[in-house]
């Protein structure tokens, strides 16, 4: 083989190589070559034509036209023009159907070189030719979404808005109207904050970026209200809707705007009207209950103190059956105007019931002072229909948190603090008080009132005869003190020794009192009675303070009393504190010639050696053990014991509490002294007593003057 001879073949085979590949590429693909002759025979034709026309490339060429019928009939004109095409230099194009294999139209282009001869006479095509259906299906698909989408969006009477960082890149006709932008400006391009109230910019902000973070895919999509603003300048409500989309290849936000005024409007009318009063436009109870919720609660973390003031109106039930409801109602408005006008500002006023308010201060230190303001616009009569009527409030204050750590405490207090304001009189304004406090501060008025009661010598002494037992005859009395206020009232002792002991007011009371009783039994000796022993309560405080010893030796002294006829009564309580020195009290008060009784005997915590080492002479039984001891075996059993002990012990035995001729005769029975009790009398002035007890004395000193009178036990 020559040089020039394998150059040949090698440049062949490469040649059918190329031509190999470039057939491999078209069966591969919907898409053909070919060459036709000037009247359309089929010269050429790529074996991928059976993939387009259904034909196979053999079938092309045999029949040069036999794919003309598989072109669709509207189409056919333009095929045919082909021909004559003015495609001078240039590759014609053209689209058009044909019946594919499937049955079913499909798109066609060709690329179509046109070979001419001098005259411009057509000599041959050469073509390729592809099945692009597929393309022109979504083609289309798009279109006619974008089309629907377009008519969608230009009907809506919503604004639709994409945006991207705030910036408009596409608006709709509704977004224009919403807004009132004039046709002819685009908003595409400006800030869509510009729509948005200036207060509500930073929070519609932050509300688009967090829209703008959420994948586009998820489709959440985000609410939002807030105020709009038109180009006007005039608000509007706005409801707004957006999510994240892919526009134009990057990621915005779709917002959908409505104007909600109009049911916002409704909304805020419809609230008004649950949280507030017809009548006088107050807000109501229910609005009450909720602020009074919030402010108590707010307080126990950031707030001070709070006040609530509770208002009801005196006599107002009076008004509405004297006149009617309707004037009622007129005479509420009324009194509203004036309850306003005198509030100070942080201070809300509720209409919470038909003639009660409340009022809710957010300061609670001020709330006692804004009551008591009240008060006073209801000192001038109201006016109405030529009718002067007076009202005023009662109130009670209550303060959180020191009155009540929650709203419905709080309530409770207040509510009890306005009926104690009511059962004063009305037209009060009162501070609750809890128990302790209450307490605390009777005690203390308590205090300042005994105090005066001592400077003014308002106490008094009664006595209560102790009557022997077998004979019937009064043998003692008991002197009791009695507090006389100068208004006529009478205080116990129970209801204030305690306070007199622990603030040894006791200490004066006591001596005022052994005084007394000593003056008063040297009188009655001196009247001409037979002399009685007169007994003198002696509380511990005194021993512990003073030297009993010698306030009564002095006392027997300046009294002119002989010793025989006083007896002091200790409580067992004395016993137990500092014995020994108390012990040597007692036995010098025992040697000025002083009985010493150990009162209320049973109830305390006396023990034998006690007993022993002070050596009083006589014991009284406890009141509680006499009134049970017929009904109570054990009560009976210990009474037995009692008088047994006593006598055992060389001392008398005084019962005290004797109501019934029962008890008198069983305690004589069981070798009991004396008894004392309201069936003998009950505590008296001197003078009533010496009226029913003892026969009046002659002016002369007769043999019988003063004989104790005998008292029937028998019933
Ligand atoms: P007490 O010394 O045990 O006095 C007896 C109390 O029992 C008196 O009460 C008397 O009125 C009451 N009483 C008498 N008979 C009966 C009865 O049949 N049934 C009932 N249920 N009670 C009866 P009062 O006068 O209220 O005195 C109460 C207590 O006050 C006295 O109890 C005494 O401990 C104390 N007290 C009274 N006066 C003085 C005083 O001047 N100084 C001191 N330190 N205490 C006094
Ligand atoms: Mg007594
Ligand atoms: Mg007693």
């Amino acid at each position: 083989m020559t040089e020039m001879e394998s150059d040949q073949s090698r440049v062949r085979a490469q040649l059918m190589e190329t031509q190999q590949r470039l057939q491999d590429v078209l069966a591969s693909t919907a898409m053909f070559v070919w060459s036709a002759s000037a009247t359309g025979k089929m010269l050429y034709c790529s074996d991928s034509v059976v993939k387009v026309f259904g034909l196979s490339a053999q079938a092309m060429m045999d029949e040069p036209l036999a794919w003309v019928p598989l072109v669709h009939p509207d189409d056919m004109a333009m095929v045919r023009s082909m021909a004559s095409q003015e495609t001078t230099g240039r590759t014609a194009e053209l689209n058009y159907r044909i019946m594919g294999p499937q049955g079913h139209y499909r798109d066609i282009h060709s690329f179509v070189r046109i070979r001419r001869d001098e005259q411009q006479r057509v000599q041959s095509f050469d073509g390729v030719t592809i099945d692009v259906s597929d393309r022109a299906e979504a083609e289309r698909a798009l279109r006619e979404k974008r089309d629907l989408y377009d008519g969608l969006l230009g009907l809506v009477p919503d604004a639709v808005v994409v945006h991207r960082h705030g910036r408009i890149l596409y608006t709709n006709l509704g977004t224009l109207a919403l807004f009132g932008i004039a046709d002819d400006v685009s908003p595409v391009g400006r800030s869509i904050l510009d729509f948005i109230h200036s207060d509500h910019r930073r929070m519609v902000r932050n509300y688009y970026r967090s829209v703008a973070s959420r994948k586009e895919d998820t489709g959440e999509v985000l609410a939002r209200e807030f105020i709009a603003t038109r180009a006007d300048g005039r608000e509007f409500h706005a409801e707004t809707l957006s999510r994240a989309v892919l526009f134009q290849g990057e990621t915005a936000v779709i917002s959908v705007i409505k104007d909600v005024s109009e049911r916002k409007h409704a909304e805020m009318e419809l609230r008004h009207m649950a949280y507030h009063d017809a009548l006088t436009g107050l807000p109501n109870r229910r609005h009450f209950a909720e602020s009074l919720k919030a402010l108590t609660q707010a307080s126990s973390t950031v707030r001070g103190e709070v006040g609530l003031l509770l208002i009801d109106m005196d006599r107002f039930k009076n008004l509405n059956d004297t006149y009617g409801h309707p004037f009622g109602d007129h005479a509420l408005r009324q009194m509203v105007t004036r309850l306003r006008a005198a509030l100070p500002a942080g201070c809300t006023l509720y209409r919470i019931g038909g003639d009660e308010f409340a009022v809710l201060c957010e300061t609670g230190s001020s709330a006692q002072a804004i009551a008591e303001r009240l008060l006073e616009p209801f000192t001038v009569p109201l006016v109405l229909d030529d009718v002067e009527f007076f009202t005023s409030p009662s109130i009670g204050v209550a303060l959180f948190p020191v009155h009540g750590d929650d709203g419905d405490l709080l309530l409770k207090h207040a509510d009890l603090a306005m009926y104690e304001a009511k059962g004063l009189g009305g037209n009060r304004c009162v501070v609750f008080r809890s128990e302790r406090e209450a307490q605390l501060e009777r005690r203390l008025q308590l205090e300042v009132e005994l105090r005066r009661a001592l400077e003014r010598q308002e106490f008094r002494l009664c006595v209560q005869p102790k009557l022997d037992l077998c004979t019937r005859h009064v043998a003692a009395v008991e002197a009791l003190v009695r507090w006389q206020h100068a208004d006529g009232r009478v205080t116990l002792p129970s209801e204030f020794i305690g306070v007199m002991e622990d603030t040894d007011m006791i200490v004066e009371l006591g001596e005022w009192v052994l005084h007394e009783a000593c003056a008063m039994a040297r009188a009655w000796q001196e009247r001409g009675y037979a002399p009685l022993i007169i007994s003198v309560n002696v509380s511990p405080r005194q021993f512990q303070l003073r030297n009993m010893h010698a306030v009564i030796a002095s006392v027997l002294a300046s009294s002119g009393l002989e010793p025989q006829w006083l007896a002091i009564e200790i409580t067992e309580g004395l016993l137990i504190h500092n014995s020994t020195e108390i012990a040597r009290t007692l036995m010098q008060i025992r040697e000025l010639g002083v009985s010493v009784a150990i009162d209320d005997f049973g109830t305390g915590y006396s023990s034998l050696r006690y007993l022993q080492l002070f050596n009083p002479n006589i014991l009284k039984i406890d009141q509680s053990f006499v009134a049970e001891m017929l009904t109570k075996p054990s009560y009976l059993t210990i009474v037995k014991a009692i008088i047994n002990l006593a006598h055992n012990l060389g001392m008398i035995v005084v019962a005290e509490g004797v109501e019934t001729v029962a008890q008198a005769k069983a305690l004589r029975k069981h070798g009991c002294e004396y008894g004392q009790g309201y069936l003998f009398g009950e505590p008296m002035p001197g003078e009533d007593f010496l009226h029913a007890f003892l026969e009046p004395s002659p002016a002369s000193l007769s043999p019988a003057a003063g004989r104790p009178t005998r008292v029937s036990t028998d019933g």
